[in-house]
């Protein structure tokens, strides 16, 4: 019988709010890797060594094969460098960084160390979004609206950072949008924006986003983040084959009203096993198409000045 491989040996850095939601529990979950050790300033994992930064853990811990960054994205290039550079695969949490050149450069750092770089889009693995793409790729888009409207003191309560430069404002969340359209429709580029910015914050907290796909298909997307009650993450497509609707952040996909797919999420679980796949295989996987139109939709976006955020 084959023996199973050795697990992969990691460390998670920046213990917060989504490393203990969904990184720890797949983690603790999947047999391919265990976990040795943390790093982060304030948070901590009972049963391994602890440390108060990626420096003092790369350091002290000689063994580890793989760390998984869950800081915010602006803290995320110095962390994820150090690792590269002492020859650690990594696991980089949504979006992959402030900038796009800052990950172009973490990719060549990660090339020259013949190491794996994996920059993560947790949304891409919804459970629909497979079978959406299937029914794209078999259809012509005619026109799309994408509405992304969520609670910001829900989901990311007390969170400065996401308001700072670099925090991405309503784009945290519409990044995940950007990640399924960019993975399901033909390629596509942003003709016209407009951001909300309040006035007393440095990132917005609505926008309006226009594309337009290669053959000229308009898609239309509306990110809003005070969205109370109901919370919309849906994707309508009009096609010469009926009408698609990708809800629940690419849980459900209904074609003409009828219910093609709809199971429980495992998007975690199926992030590290993408992982585990690419670190063993010796091969990267960032794509920077979603973060791209981000940094084109700030470009070109007009801004608007809104009432002031509580
Ligand atoms: P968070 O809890 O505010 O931040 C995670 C941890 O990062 C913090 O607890 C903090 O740990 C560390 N950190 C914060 N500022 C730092 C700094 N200046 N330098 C170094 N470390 C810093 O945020 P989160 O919600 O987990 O989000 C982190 C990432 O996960 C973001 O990229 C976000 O888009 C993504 N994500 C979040 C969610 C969600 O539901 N919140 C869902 C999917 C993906 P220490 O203070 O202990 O260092």
């Amino acid at each position: 019988m084959p023996q199973s491989p050795e697990p992969i040996r990691i460390a998670v850095v920046g213990v917060g709010k989504i490393a203990r939601d969904q990184h720890l529990p797949a983690l603790a979950s999947n047999d391919d890797f265990r976990l040795i050790a943390a790093a982060s300033r304030h948070g901590t994992v009972e049963g391994v060594p602890n440390f108060g930064t990626i420096e003092a853990l790369l350091a002290d811990i000689g063994e580890i094969d793989a760390v998984s960054l869950c800081m915010p994205p602006k803290f995320r290039f110095d962390a994820a460098r150090a690792a590269l550079e002492a020859g650690k695969h990594v696991f980089m949490e949504k979006p992959p960084g402030a900038t796009v050149s800052e990950v172009e450069e973490l990719k060549r750092i990660a090339e020259r160390q013949g190491v794996t770089l994996f920059a993560s889009w947790h949304s891409r693995y919804a459970p629909a979004v497979e079978a959406a793409r299937a029914f794209l790729q078999a259809s012509t888009l005619t026109s799309a609206q994408i509405i992304w409207k969520e609670d910001v003191r829900r989901w990311h309560p007390d969170q400065d950072w996401i308001w700072q430069p670099g925090g991405f404002g309503v784009f945290d969340p519409g990044i995940n949008a950007l990640s399924i359209m960019t993975h399901i429709f033909p390629a596509m580029f942003i003709t016209d924006a407009s951001l909300d910015f309040p006035a007393n914050r440095d990132a917005p907290v609505a926008a309006k986003v226009l594309f337009r796909t290669s053959s000229g298909a308009p898609v239309v997307m509306d990110l809003d983040w005070l969205q109370t009650g109901p919370q919309s993450w849906d994707i309508h497509a009009e096609t010469d084959r009926g009408t698609m609707l990708l809800s629940g952040g690419g849980a459900k996909l209904a074609i003409d009203g009828v219910v093609v797919h709809d199971e429980p999420e495992t998007e975690y679980p199926m992030l590290y096993k993408r992982f585990s796949d690419l670190v063993r295989s010796h091969t990267s996987d960032v794509d920077l198409a979603p973060l791209q139109h981000v940094a084109d939709a700030f470009m070109l976006g007009k801004r608007n000045v809104v009432d002031e955020f509580r």
